[in-house]
């Protein structure tokens, strides 16, 4: 092992998936964060696919990409918020990558031979990319997606089993997050479920230092005793970890459940997590204001919070952070158009138009942008929300079919204001093909963009320029052809490429918030340290908030 001084933390549920095992890991991350020390994280998920960009963002969230340009799930972008650091392409391991990996080696006579199999071929790459993953930390922690038990995960848990003995077991704590529920018929807790999963957990050889006891409600101490008296674990080392309202109160809960002591034991350090900045957090989040803020967000995939939950939670916290309380409205942008969806988007303060793919519903965001810049409404365009900015000013500057190669190109259609990058032509469909990733932006000095980017110290000054680090993940660019009829609809470049000849950012100079970028500042944006355009642009809407108030 090349990090010597690296301790890991290894998660598994049992019971039921989705009773927030990432979030109870990153809080705890966030806990150790706080006592000083270098955190960061991993998910090994047991599906076949070789990365999350295909997948449907309905059934699957959103798509997060890291900043080496892995398309990756949502999870990572938890890890980011709770940890503040920078996930990469190690922090993700799909059991289809680890496959690929290995039958590609085979294909190349890497194996000089050998049977390849799930152990210990599969079971020591996991442990490789453990390792890597954990280079820089001094604590790493792993999360392992579904249950113990599960078919397909099996080949996980036997590597992090595994792993304790190469960097020993003193080095390795094992989590396991079990649901206990409440039987409302018989009006009890029942324990049985956690005890079987924990008795499925030993039986791959691996006993749990910390369990922790997920319930709706907090649950009698008796519980906790018995299942750690039927699963030959410490009563103390069971811990209990009722729902909570808000994710970012989970740190409290967990610090309160007193996980912190076997932390600090595992550590050998007693000191105190400095847990202010989170606190102050979790006070504004949970105040009620004076003004209430209210945030369009033009959308295809309506009210699923997880298809764009980077976006939401940095509204959340961009609320939080400029005291006003959010109330966010979903609008289909399909719907735009309708009298009762244009009446919905005139109430809103601030409108967004997050990233997308395909024709279906852009008209409709092409009519919010189009509104947003005749009527002064504050706009956030993320990405997708570039594009149809700029359809929308190339419109309103007298290009009436103005439009995007992506949306049902036609031999009609002519003037592509958005056309296809060059090296992404016939790659439309496969995955991890995408521009993806961090890409560095000039921004144009003295724009708004510019401004902000700068009051924020969000960037770097080089030769009288500022400069811009976000992520990305499209195939589409802006026609700077079209750039005369677009700023006689009202914008104009605050950002390109270091080469200018990829539009990063556009701004309306003449009105309040009219900003838009080809990136996806929303990667970026953290609870304690939310993005500069979010913070921004909630200012924006705040101010031009229809809303009477004192605030
Ligand atoms: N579909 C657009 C493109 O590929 C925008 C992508 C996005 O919003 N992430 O360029």
């Amino acid at each position: 092992m090349k990090n010597k001084k690296c301790k890991y933390i290894f998660v598994t549920g049992g019971v039921l998936s989705g009773v927030g095992k990432g979030i109870t890991a990153a809080s705890m991350g966030a806990i150790l964060k706080s006592k000083g020390y270098k955190v960061t994280m991993q998910k090994c998920d047991p599906y076949l696919n070789v990365d999350a960009g295909l997948l449907n963002p309905v059934e699957h969230g959103e798509c997060y990409v890291t900043h080496d340009g892995v398309e990756t799930d949502l999870d990572l972008g938890h890890y980011e918020r709770f940890l503040d650091f920078e996930t990469n392409k190690y922090s993700i391991t799909l059991s289809g990558s680890i496959y690929k990996e290995l039958i590609e080696r085979e294909r190349a006579g890497g194996f000089h031979g050998k049977t390849v199999q799930l152990v210990p071929h599969f079971t020591n790459l996991v442990c490789e990319k453990i390792e890597k993953a954990s280079a820089e930390s001094d604590i790493h922690i792993v999360e392992i997606g579904g249950t113990v038990g599960d078919y397909e995960g099996l080949p996980f848990i036997e590597a992090i089993r595994l792993f304790a003995n190469k960097v020993g077991r003193h080095n390795c704590l094992y989590i396991s997050v079990v649901y206990v529920p409440f039987i409302h018929t018989s009006n009890e807790l029942k324990t049985k479920p956690a005890q079987n999963a924990l008795k499925d957990l030993r039986g791959f050889g691996i006993i749990p230092d910390i369990v922790c006891v997920r319930t709706e409600n907090p649950c009698p101490r008796s519980i906790c005793e018995k299942i750690a008296a039927f699963s030959g674990i410490a009563p103390e080392a069971v811990l209990n970890l009722p729902d909570i309202k808000s994710v970012y109160d989970v740190p409290f809960n967990v610090l309160k459940s007193g996980v912190l002591e076997i932390l600090n034991d595992f550590m050998g350090d007693e000191t105190e997590p400095d847990m202010s900045r989170w606190k102050e957090f979790s006070r504004r989040r949970g105040k009620e204001y004076d003004k209430t803020v209210k945030i369009g967000l033009v959308a295809k995939y309506v009210g699923n919070d997880d298809t764009y939950i980077c976006v939401t939670e940095a509204l959340k916290a961009a609320a939080a952070w400029n005291s006003v309380n959010l109330d966010l409205r979903w609008i289909n942008a399909e719907d735009v158009g309708k009298p009762a969806t244009n009446k919905l988007l005139r109430s809103c303060d601030g409108i967004v138009v997050p990233g997308g793919f395909g024709a279906r519903g852009v008209e409709g965001k092409i009519k919010a942008a189009t509104y947003a810049l005749k009527e002064d409404v504050p706009y956030l365009g993320l990405c997708l929300g570039l594009q149809v900015a700029c359809i929308a000013a190339a419109r309103i500057g007298g290009i009436k079919d103005a439009n995007s190669e992506e949306f049902g190109a036609s031999e009609k259609q002519n003037n592509n204001v958005i056309y296809i990058m060059s090296d992404q032509k016939g790659k439309e469909s496969t995955g991890g093909t995408m521009r993806l990733g961090d890409f560095e932006a000039h921004l144009v000095p003295k724009t708004k963009t510019d401004k902000i980017y700068r009051k924020y110290n969000f960037g770097k000054e080089s030769e009288g320029q500022y400069q811009v680090i976000e992520r990305h993940r499209h195939r589409y660019e802006v026609n700077q052809e079209f750039l005369p009829a677009m700023e006689k609809g009202g914008i104009k470049i605050s950002g390109c490429s270091p080469d200018g000849t990829l539009v990063e950012f556009i701004e309306a100079p003449k009105k309040k918030f009219f900003i838009a970028t080809q990136a996806h500042p929303e990667f970026k944006s953290r609870p304690l340290n939310v993005h500069p355009l979010f913070m921004e642009f909630m200012r924006a809407a705040k101010h031009s908030s229809k809303e009477e108030t004192s605030s």
